[in-house]
């Protein structure tokens, strides 16, 4: 007689993938918000150190954070964001999130001057940096790694896509091996690297989701953030959405893209995003993109539905996202 054994509990959504949160609560035993601050660096695809006009789909003001002002010191900015935070939650610790612009984009002493004004600041548990491949020379490694050795450190490296021919597209003015060279100078100096990807851009098929999840998995990568691609106000990508050479996907293909993207992921690779979302007042489309809950619902709900994981198509249990 074969005896079957009954079926166990379901996994819930948020453990078919290998959530940050998650991995922020086994490392620092509490929950950690993020405080967006601005440096007011901005980029050398902006300002014609590498290319002008910048990423066609990039509009800055998207992504200022509730604690910016213009001119506010980097004091004053976590100073406002930590206090707007515990109006909310009961938290004593955060970090750092250097969103917008290039956050590398200086000479080191200016990056020096703002990094340890952060760290100055005992309620700061750790630092994230967003900048780009073509902005880590071998002087900023050096701030980088010394800052690795005080704080919790995660640089966050724009990819967008693995295909040279869709980056030129989208004016990105780099390539897949400068943010391939990128990674692997950082986990030569022991700093996680978090990925940035857009799915669904003009000029990707299907088959370019998975290729796209294959490209990042060769490499030294810790964590992703994956996006939609969202059209905003005065931006190049706007232009193209009006005059119709480009096509956004609706939720559904989004979701499904992304939970294709997941099962293709290697489960050691935290998810630190799923969704890409801005203000009403800019965005142009999709108006699905602003209901953050919705679209993360969409994917949890493609997961359920398939069964899926983050590392499933690659032969992984899904006990591997706990270990
Ligand atoms: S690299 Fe970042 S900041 Fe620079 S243009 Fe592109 S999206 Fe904008």
């Amino acid at each position: 007689m074969t005896l079957s054994s009954p079926p166990g509990p379901s996994p819930k959504t948020s453990e078919r993938y290998r959530a940050f949160h998650r991995e922020v609560q086994k490392t620092f035993g509490e929950r950690i918000f993020r405080i967006t601050i601005n440096t007011g660096l901005t980029c050398p695809n902006i300002d014609g150190t590498r290319a002008k006009g910048g990423c066609t789909f990039c509009q800055d003001a998207s992504y200022l954070g509730l604690s910016f002002q213009e001119g506010l010191s980097v004091e004053k900015q976590l100073q406002t964001g930590m206090e707007y935070v515990r109006t909310r939650h009961q938290t004593g610790r955060f970090f750092a999130y250097f969103q917008n612009g290039t956050n590398t984009h200086a000479p080191v002493p200016v990056l020096k001057k703002i990094y340890n004004q952060t760290l100055a600041n005992s309620n700061i548990a750790g630092l994230m940096i967003g900048t780009r491949a073509d902005c880590l020379g071998p002087e900023v490694l050096d701030l980088l790694e010394e800052l690795n050795g005080r704080t919790y450190l995660w640089m966050e490296l724009g990819l967008q896509s693995h295909k040279n021919d869709v980056l030129k597209r989208i004016n990105r003015a780099h390539t897949a091996g400068e943010f391939e060279s990128a990674a692997k100078n950082l986990d030569k100096r022991k700093i996680k690297v978090c990925a940035h990807v857009i799915l669904g851009l003009p000029g990707e098929t299907p088959a370019d989701t998975i290729d796209k999840a294959r490209f990042i998995n060769q490499l030294p990568v810790a964590g992703i953030k994956i996006h939609n691609l969202v059209v905003f106000k005065k931006t190049a990508l706007e232009k193209q959405y009006r005059e119709g050479t480009i096509a956004l996907q609706d939720l559904k293909t989004y979701a499904s893209a992304c939970t294709d993207f997941l099962e293709h992921l290697r489960p050691d690779i935290m998810v630190q995003r799923l969704n890409a979302h801005g203000p009403r007042e800019i965005t142009v489309a999709p108006d699905w993109s602003i209901n953050k809950m919705a679209t993360m619902n969409a994917i949890h709900d493609e997961l359920e539905k398939r069964d899926a994981w983050q590392g499933k198509k690659l032969g992984y249990e899904i006990n591997a996202l706990t270990s």
